[in-house]
């Protein structure tokens, strides 16, 4: 299409002409601001020797910025009733390619098997902010061949993404998220250029993924049981939520394990980094195994 998607104009059109409602359950905040669509697409660093996975392209507002600027789009839209209106406004783009899906259970490394044409890959969205995380933990924990992922999300998230230990906003996200990537707040960004408003402000993140995980753990699933366990009670100091981490492990154990990893068992989860993390969940993968 030649319609500049993102005008406010054209936007009320296309709805009111298909007689769609925008729904809020599905998270329907549409962009209608070029400058900052033209700012995602810079700050994902897309050319077109890449391929973009976009997640809720909507009737095409953020897609269309993609699509001149990638190689190849594909995107990924659960609600059917905009796929007619996305297939007419890109028919004449052979680059694009739209799939019906919802972002949290398709095949990612199916699709990208199957449909990617460039090796470098990614992920572009203005994602719907009820499932934010999810989608964000299910991009990262997939250990998928991505190089970025640059969203809009709620201003709070970002900022907990990239928080650093000893702030209020550092938490299991935090650490999860810095543990694949390297996170940089791109921009914040108003209320007032959506329709409609959603409720809370929203900024732009990039994710630089890394190579190989930021720390090197031995099982993943002790690090992040760790993560989880240092906390569950921001009040409490480590040893009181450590103590019935496992119940293989007794109380004086745990004491020992904080000793051998060098961290003072008095302090609290909220101030250990990723490093400590690792370290400490190391040491109690040795000691089971
Ligand atoms: N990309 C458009 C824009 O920037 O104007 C629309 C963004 S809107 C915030 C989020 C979009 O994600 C909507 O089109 C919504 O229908 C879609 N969506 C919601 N849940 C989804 C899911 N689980 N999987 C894929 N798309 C989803």
């Amino acid at each position: 299409t030649d319609k500049q998607l993102y005008s406010q104009r054209v936007i009320r059109e296309i709805m009111d002409d298909n007689k769609l409602h925008f729904k809020k359950s599905l998270g329907q905040n549409f962009l209608t601001d070029l400058n900052i669509l033209q700012k995602i697409v810079a700050a994902a660093d897309v050319t077109k020797e890449s391929t973009v996975i976009e997640i809720g392209p909507g009737i095409g507002t953020l897609t269309q910025q993609l699509a001149n600027a990638a190689g190849q789009v594909i995107a990924i839209e659960l609600d059917q009733r905009f796929l007619p209106i996305l297939n007419e406004n890109f028919w004449d783009q052979d680059h694009v390619s739209i799939i019906h899906g919802d972002a949290l259970t398709v095949d990612l490394h199916q699709i990208i098997k199957e449909q990617v044409k460039f090796p470098t890959i990614h992920v572009v969205a203005n994602l719907p902010y009820y499932v934010t995380t999810p989608i964000l933990m299910k991009l990262l924990e997939e250990h998928l061949p991505l190089t970025n992922i640059v969203v809009m999300i709620q201003k709070e998230v970002a900022q907990r993404i990239q928080a650093q230990p000893g702030t209020k906003e550092y938490g299991a996200l935090s650490i999860a998220a810095q543990y694949y990537a390297k996170p940089e707040i791109v921009c914040i960004v108003p209320k007032t250029v959506f329709i409609p408003e959603p409720n809370v402000d929203s900024a732009v993140i990039r994710l630089s993924i890394y190579e190989e995980p930021k720390v090197k753990v031995f099982s993943e699933e002790i690090f992040f049981a760790a993560i989880k366990a240092g906390f569950a009670n921001r009040r409490k100091t480590l040893w009181n939520n450590f103590k019935g981490f496992r119940n293989d492990i007794v109380p004086e154990q745990i004491r020992a394990i904080f000793e051998k990893a060098s961290i003072d068992e008095k302090r609290r989860g909220e101030t250990l980094s990723i490093e400590e993390y690792a370290v400490l969940s190391n040491e109690i993968h040795h000691f089971i195994e």
